[in-house]
């Protein structure tokens, strides 16, 4: 009987990933073609160099879910075809995370709101006495839960990868000669810089956790949208990463691995679905999955998350990363023949990246820099310290009371740039968006902005913006 038509673009089995591919087209995202104003008159076509951000939707993301849309209801609690239907492609949605994110037995796969709220669950579940180590180079995200919940030993910024397996070795070793490695331990790690793309060394790391007998939790908000990522290759315990970074921004997030801590503590949230039976003084919380899934599932996001999977599987991960090197090598040229670009790194220009990447321009005020290549070039970017206050900070040279707000005056010349511009980009970006991009650096460093700008709310605006407020 197929009583319903609903017929998925992309069906929800894993794709294999096509390793011959050398290299690929850039893949279709909503919103290519999209013009903005500019300050200074006329439209641009918007180069979104923000991916890092959050990345545009795939196209094939946006057919999926709006071919399911006309089905859409509820999921595991509805009577009705429709919520059925939709329990089925939520629970086929994390089948095919699975298999994407390489899982082993015994894993699980749950349906966040994102990266921040996937490390805050693991940092609800901790063990009580864990002592977690985290480098300082972080993400807010990877940085921040486990203070309200364990001991935290934070590592110093490594400034190579070896220096970065090496420190954890030595913390490692410590806390077991002082506290005799009973205790259980957690070794947070990001796959890839938000503020400089640079890869981490995540399997030496999680070989140096493995025979410290600590666990290991990989930050993959930055490196699953360029690289595959494998919890059984890697061999970490868990994985976190966020759909809006993924090409899928349906507000949906996944934390994946290991199911014994989740399954020994109490629900992230207390609610429906967690719950398997609820008296007047007693709860009885559910297994599996849904124990710390409370609150209606977004059925939305996380069919586009394995669409996004399918997606990407199908193109070929490694000829998206071999076209994005390209790219990136493009672009570091092209800065690099700008003498007044400053690029942050921290284990030094040759080590492997994804396409994020920070820099400097002397002389201006980053957040002033950014905002002209918004308003004069249509060029999408970000600036600031990147939610990673310690590292950006550091990688300025380290004023610790440094100003998060774009008001600051422009760096005279020599001085010291209080924030960071940050350039991203991915699957779905042409080629000459990071060459406008270069091209704008270039022209504005020569010859100035073409517009006045001011402190608004914290934000850097055009003064007196001829365009008024940007909405819909
Ligand atoms: N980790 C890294 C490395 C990130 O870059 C980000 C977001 O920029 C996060 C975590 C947090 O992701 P989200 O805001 O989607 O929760």
């Amino acid at each position: 009987m197929t009583a319903v038509a609903f017929a998925p673009v992309s069906p929800l089995s894993p794709a294999e990933t096509d390793a011959s591919n050398s290299t690929c087209a850039p893949l279709a995202v909503v919103g290519r073609d999209v013009r903005v104003p500019l300050v200074t008159g006329g439209e641009a076509e918007y180069a979104a160099l923000d991916y890092a951000a959050s990345a545009p939707c795939l196209q094939r993301v946006w057919d999926d879910v709006s071919a399911y849309l006309p089905y859409y209801g509820s999921v595991h609690r509805g009577a009705g075809y429709l919520s059925q239907l939709s329990t089925d492609l939520y629970e086929r949605s994390r089948t095919t995370v699975a298999e994407y994110l390489g899982t082993r037995v015994g894993d699980v796969v749950l349906f966040t709101r994102g990266t921040t709220d996937s490390l805050n669950l693991l940092a609800s579940v901790l063990p009580s006495a864990t002592r977690v180590f985290v480098f300082e180079t972080e993400h807010h995200a990877a940085l921040l839960p486990w203070r309200r919940t364990a001991d935290v030993t934070h590592l110093a910024a490594p400034s190579s990868h070896a220096e970065a397996v090496a420190s954890l070795d030595a913390a490692l070793a410590a806390d077991a000669d002082e506290h005799g490695g009973d205790r259980p331990r957690l070794v947070c790690v990001t796959g890839a810089s938000n503020v400089t793309g640079e890869l981490f060394p995540v399997r030496e790391l999680a070989q140096v956790a493995r025979r410290h007998g600590a666990r290991i939790v990989l930050d993959a908000a930055q490196l699953a949208p360029h690289h595959a990522v494998s919890l059984a290759e890697l061999d970490v315990d868990w994985v976190a990463f966020s759909g809006h970074k993924l090409y899928a921004p349906f507000g949906a997030g996944v934390l994946a691995g290991r199911g014994d801590w989740l399954a020994d503590a109490e629900p992230y949230l207390a609610g429906g679905g967690a719950s398997r039976s609820v008296t007047a003084d007693a709860v009885e919380w559910n297994t599996g999955p849904a124990r710390h899934e409370a609150g209606s599932p977004n059925v939305i996001g996380a069919y586009a998350i394995a669409s996004a999977c399918r997606a990407l599987s199908e193109a070929g991960l490694d000829a998206l990363a071999a076209r994005e090197d390209a790219l990136l090598a493009r672009l570091r040229a092209g800065l690099a023949g700008i003498p007044e670009v400053r690029t942050l790194d921290l284990f030094g220009p040759e080590s492997a990246r994804v396409s994020v990447l920070s820099f400097v321009v002397e002389g201006w005020n980053s957040s002033r820099f950014a905002a002209a290549l918004s308003a004069e070039y249509g060029i999408g970017v970000r600036d600031g310290l990147f939610c990673a206050h310690p590292l950006v900070r550091r990688l300025l040279g380290g004023r610790a009371d440094a100003p998060t707000e774009c008001g600051a005056p422009d760096a005279p010349s020599g001085e010291q740039n209080l924030n960071a511009i940050r350039v991203s980009f991915g699957a779905g970006t042409p080629d000459e968006h990071v060459d406008r991009f270069v091209g704008a650096v270039r022209e504005l460093v020569r010859r100035g902005a073409k517009w006045t700008y001011r402190t608004d709310g914290g934000r850097c605006v055009p003064e007196s913006d001829p365009r008024g407020p940007a909405r819909l």
